[in-house]
């Protein structure tokens, strides 16, 4: 708990899944805690500076996404026609307003397209080519479709398809290495963020590039405010990574934020409730951060790692991947 006036908080994911250390090298390993430290430093940024938890998390979210480590932006997984789709969202506390946008695949950054979504339309989701337009119009970057091409990523696509899977991979390095797919290709790389900002306000985001093979027009949890992403600064802000279809059916964000509105539950027991027994009992695999306005925080998963990161006015950035 970081309760004291001032404070700020920000808490990274950058996806979950079946990751341990012996299927790491520790090049791949160093790169994945280098990069996660560079997005706690560029949020914090923001945060210790003033600024607002929503541009906090935009800027935490950029690095991840910019890098072909994680399963966003430049790193989006490929979907079965070969092409990467791209789903974001963000959500402020305190206005409750929020801005996301869904298949997308010529955008740089999703999480800053979401956030103009968020302050210059009228709307709280575009999808496609209108999200495309939009962004344009914006004045947002965009990018070819070559700039996401990755080749591990690629032959990842080609093994799911040669297994007939539709698989959730966060990394670069093939799912199916091991020819065991039950414990290579559950890999989740979706990133996202919360922050609390010197204002006491909360902000979450979530940035995908969803499963690889996923079908044609599928979207996940990320996009869709309640399931992937939530803020409320009465309760908490969330960011989920995992199989997204369970994060919607579940409803799971806004889950953890009714548990501590209607159920007095502190975010620890929400976050325990939802990850471990509710979505456990369904199969359900995924993990979430979650942060309030005291700076309590939960990092839970059901899986064997997170990517994850916190830093806080008073605690200097600590970067973890295992259990
Ligand atoms: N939740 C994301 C999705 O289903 C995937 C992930 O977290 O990696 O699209």
């Amino acid at each position: 708990m970081e309760s004291n006036k001032n404070n700020y908080v920000l808490l990274i994911h950058g996806g979950v899944g079946t990751i341990i250390k012996e299927n790491m090298t520790a090049t791949k390993e160093a790169a994945y805690l280098e990069t996660l430290k560079m997005a706690l430093l560029a949020g914090e940024n923001v945060l210790k500076n003033a600024g607002k938890a929503t541009n906090a998390v935009e800027a935490a979210i950029k690095v991840m996404e910019d890098s072909p480590l994680f399963n966003a932006g430049r790193g989006a997984v490929f979907t079965h026609e070969g092409k990467n789709e791209m789903d974001a969202s963000v959500m402020d506390g305190n206005t409750l307003d929020a801005g996301a946008v869904a298949g997308v695949t010529q955008i740089k950054n999703p999480i800053s397209v979401a956030l103009q979504v968020m302050q210059h339309s009228n709307h709280i989701i575009l999808i496609g080519e209108g999200a495309e337009r939009f962004a344009k119009q914006q004045g947002c970057e965009l990018a070819n479709p070559s700039y996401f091409y990755d080749e591990d990523r690629f032959q990842q696509l080609k093994m799911a398809q040669l297994h007939n899977e539709v698989i959730l991979d966060h990394s670069g390095e093939s799912a199916y290495q091991e020819g065991n797919i039950e414990n290579e290709g559950k890999k989740f790389g979706t990133v996202g963020a919360v922050a609390l900002d010197t204002h006491r306000n909360l902000a979450a985001a979530t940035s995908t590039g969803g499963m690889t093979n996923k079908q044609f027009g599928r979207v996940g949890d990320t996009p869709i405010i309640g399931a992937g992403t939530y803020a409320h600064n009465k309760t908490c802000a969330v960011s989920c990574t995992g199989h997204g279809e369970y994060f919607i059916k579940n409803v799971v964000a806004y889950d953890i934020s009714a548990l501590m509105e209607y159920k007095q539950t502190t975010i620890q027991e929400a976050a325990e409730y939802v990850i471990h027994e509710k979505l456990k009992q369904q199969k359900g695999e995924g993990g979430l951060i979650a942060l309030d306005q005291k700076g309590s925080y939960t990092m839970a998963f059901n899986t064997k790692g997170m990517y994850r990161g916190v830093v806080s006015k008073n605690h200097s950035p600590k970067v973890d991947i295992y259990k």
